[in-house]
């Protein structure tokens, strides 16, 4: 299973997709893409092969920014529907998760009474929450941090905000995620194998720190909201 973003100047489609095909090593049995742009977000699942995926991918959506997803079901059936991205309520949240919240019955039962949910996974639980923390007055790097702070076990997220088509936000517990630096750009990625094909530069991310990436930067904070300072390094190139 595996995680890729991109933010930047181009049409992200096949960079997202070439992405998944370098993860494909890590297993999964669905993959998908989300893809921001001028028409809000996108979302293109399917179960089985990046192929398969591929096939169902509208050419003429082209968006600047997007984030791609290879699952390996632990919560519900290989499937469509519960495969990522998953979508809060009112679609303005898209979410992707690699690894397994514990507490998501009970996050359900506490947060979620009167939401009726789509897949059976525990992620969309995740998008939920964040959304319910909205509702509350929370903005989404609020949000999504109040939710951060509350989850148990692991995970490594990327999440879009359709009304802000100019940020990814991340995150990461005891499930790998790197963010890679560009010129005007910038990707996050499971492993840094995926995202070669655009940047050699990754910065790594410990648990529990977030990080809001812009195409210029991207401001890594801890769950307390302190910035952290990291320098990256340089990918050695395995060809
Ligand atoms: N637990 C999540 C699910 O079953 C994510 C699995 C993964 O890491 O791909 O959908």
């Amino acid at each position: 299973c595996g995680i890729v973003g991109y933010i930047g100047q181009i049409d992200s489609k096949e960079i997202l997709l070439k992405g998944l095909e370098k993860l494909e090593y890590r297993g999964y049995d669905s993959a998908g893409i989300a893809l921001s742009g001028a028409e809000g977000v996108t979302v293109f699942k399917e179960k089985g092969r990046i192929a398969d995926l591929r096939s169902i991918v509208d050419s003429s959506v082209t968006a600047p920014v997007g984030i791609g997803h290879t699952r390996w079901a632990t919560h519900g059936e290989p499937s469509r529907v519960n495969a990522h991205p998953h979508q809060s309520a009112s679609s303005r949240l898209t979410l992707v998760h690699n690894g397994v919240i514990e507490n998501y019955v009970q996050l359900k039962k506490e947060f979620l009474a009167d939401v009726e949910l789509q897949s059976e996974t525990d992620t969309e639980v995740v998008v939920q929450v964040i959304e319910k923390m909205m509702d509350q007055g929370s903005t989404v790097e609020e949000a999504f941090r109040q939710t951060l702070s509350i989850l148990k076990g692991s995970y490594a997220i990327g999440l879009l905000d359709n009304q802000d088509p100019d940020t990814i936000y991340v995150a990461k517990n005891k499930s790998p995620l790197l963010v890679g630096l560009g010129e005007g750009f910038n990707v996050i990625a499971s492993d840094a194998m995926a995202m070669l094909q655009v940047t050699n530069q990754y910065v790594e991310l410990m648990d529990k720190e977030m990080v809001i990436v812009t195409r210029e930067q991207a401001v890594i904070k801890t769950l307390t909201g302190e910035v952290v300072e990291r320098a990256p390094y340089t990918a050695e190139i395995d060809a």
